[in-house]
């Protein structure tokens, strides 16, 4: 095994895919010595084909690449600034898409695993690890992803007290606040309630009138779905939940008396006319700019998502900031588990990156890993890691993950679901936006656009002050 010329002790990264690859780059990169373990291909898993670090499972884009205006463009540009490895290969690997960054998914995890393999300071060891790492380990990131070993997977649910890291995830859509028409939906909480933290006014609700429902039960029934594959269909169903058109199928009435109960709910708008059914959505962030839909769980294709819910009341121009989806994952319950720079409380030699953390997608999944590796890196140098500012993508995401997520207020599961980089995410803007060249205010598309510009002109405004005088800023 390689060591500094310093000295250092190395730090361990279990798995190399996006996130793990990126963090040992990051650590490496700082003049500290990695191991980075990889099963493949000694073990496989059910998606992966190939033993390349950082390789694709699925498709080959990094979606939008257009950094003013695109949250994950945004992260795109950020992660460049911070010396990603993951961003290098896939600029240098880049193959036509469109506004997108999409990639040659053999050439960017080549490039990846030569760079990582030929680095002094990084040792590739192809082993799995099948519990946990041993105790002299006082450093370590997990970084197994959606499809961690069962050995590991059993192993991070013994110590983190969780009945279950491996389910579906139950992903209802979720909705931009401002997208919702409150001439038509209101805000209340079912019989007033106040429950622990609530106001009494926490879902925003959607009326239905008996046409309406009836008309939406038989677009659930009758639209397209997704299939499961086939190591997908043995894994249980997380806390029993069922997909929303399933339930429209066991009957017309069955959704009623159900997730669009309308009982203990009055319409302000038209209060002496019950409605026949009522949408809820629940508050999904603190700072209250997105709301998920509540029961819609759903393996409805995502067109036919958009579709049927712009045809509830209210929801007419609906944005989703994430469609609905259910599909085998492995995440932590982060907010609960781990502290702000991602460790896990009760062992806080253990550091998480990556999918697992509950972050979606191939691009923050590195934006994670790239975190963790400078946190890592950080202590094992004696410095405090620094947080990226709430207002960059890389500390809203994180935001995300260790604090942003409101918990449950009412009886059901933890709500903490995996979630792309949005603007949703990041905090309001307290200046105006913009006024067009004739001194009026912008309005629709230009203003939307106008606001996106100037949350990413701040975004990366913070970063580079950050990266000249990185401190240690703890996540509201
Ligand atoms: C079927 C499927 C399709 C997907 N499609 C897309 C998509 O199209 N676009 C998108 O953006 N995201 C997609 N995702 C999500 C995608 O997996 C993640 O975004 C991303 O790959 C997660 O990065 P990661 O580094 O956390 O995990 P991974 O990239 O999966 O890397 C984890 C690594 O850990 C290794 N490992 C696991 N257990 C151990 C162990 N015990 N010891 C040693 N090594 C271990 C694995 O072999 C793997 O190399 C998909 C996920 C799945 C499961």
């Amino acid at each position: 095994m390689r060591t500094s010329p310093n000295g250092l002790k190395p730090i361990h990264v279990v798995g190399g895919g996006l996130a793990g690859s990126e963090a040992a780059w990051q650590i490496a990169s700082r003049g500290v010595p990695v191991v980075l373990h990889e099963m493949r291909p000694i073990r496989m898993t059910a998606a992966h084909k190939t033993e390349g670090l950082a390789e694709l499972v699925c498709s080959n884009s990094f979606r939008s690449d257009a950094a003013e205006t695109n949250a994950v463009g945004l992260l795109h540009e950020e992660m460049r600034r911070l010396g990603s490895l993951v961003m290098r290969a896939a600029d240098d690997n880049q193959v036509p898409a469109g506004g997108a960054l999409a990639v040659d998914r053999v050439e960017f995890s080549a490039t990846i695993s030569a760079a990582l393999e030929k680095h002094p300071l990084v040792t590739v060891s192809r082993a799995e690890i099948a519990g946990l790492p041993p105790a002299d380990w006082d450093n370590v990131i997990i970084a197994t992803g959606p499809l961690t070993s069962p050995a590991l997977a059993d192993a991070i649910r013994g110590i983190s007290g969780e009945d279950s890291l491996a389910f579906f995830d139950a992903i209802a859509p979720i909705v931009h606040r401002e997208s919702i028409d409150m001439s038509v939906a209101w805000f209340q909480s079912r019989y007033d309630k106040t429950g622990p933290g609530g106001s009494g006014n926490d879902y925003i609700n959607c009326p239905l009138d008996r046409a309406q429902y009836d008309l939406f039960v038989d677009a659930l029934v009758s639209a397209e779905k997704t299939n499961f594959h086939d190591w997908e269909a043995s894994t249980p169903y997380f806390n029993g939940c069922l997909p929303i058109e399933i339930m429209a199928e066991r009957g017309r009435e069955t959704l009623r008396h159900g997730p669009l109960k309308p009982f203990g709910l009055t319409n302000e708008h038209n209060p002496t006319e019950k409605a026949y059914a009522v949408v809820q959505l629940r508050q999904d962030n603190r700072l209250g700019t997105l709301f998920n839909m509540v029961g819609f769980q759903t393996k409805l294709k995502h067109g036919e998502q958009v579709r049927i819910f712009r045809a509830i009341p209210g929801l007419e121009k609906a944005e989703f900031a994430r469609l609905g989806g259910l599909h085998r994952n492995t995440f932590l319950n982060s907010p609960k588990l781990l502290d702000d720079t991602l460790r896990l409380k009760s062992m806080p030699r253990l550091r998480f990156a990556g999918q697992i953390t509950g972050c979606e997608g191939y691009v923050e999944s590195a934006a994670i890993g790239l975190l963790a590796g400078r946190f890592a890196a950080a202590e094992r140098l004696g410095d405090e890691p620094a947080l990226p500012p709430v207002t960059t993508a890389h500390g809203a995401l994180i935001n995300h993950i260790t604090g942003g997520h409101v918990p449950s207020i009412d009886q059901g599961p933890s709500s903490f679901q995996p979630m792309n980089v949005n603007f949703g995410l990041f905090p309001p803007l307290t200046a105006p936006a913009p006024k067009g060249p004739d001194g009026k205010r912008l309005r629709g598309t230009e203003k939307t656009m106008a606001k996106k510009r100037m949350i990413t002109g701040r975004a990366l405004n913070d970063l580079d002050q950050w990266l000249a005088h990185p401190v240690h800023e703890a996540a509201e």
